[in-house]
């Protein structure tokens, strides 16, 4: 699975992980989240800002 990684901070959402602080479980795609979603450290960056880390 892929990580997405947030331009501001640095955070990086793992797909493999998910972010269960955030409410989202293990092997969640990115695809998958809210198009609310934003960046949980910064909460600044929308999903939309995103940059593919790893595929
Ligand atoms: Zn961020």
């Amino acid at each position: 699975m892929a990580k997405y990684r947030c331009p501001g901070c640095g955070y990086t959402y793992n797909e493999n992980d998910g972010d269960v602080r955030e409410g989202y479980p293990p092997g969640t795609p990115f695809a998958a989240l809210p198009e609310d979603f934003v960046c949980p450290d910064c909460a600044v960056r929308y999903k939309e800002d995103f940059e593919l880390a790893e595929a």
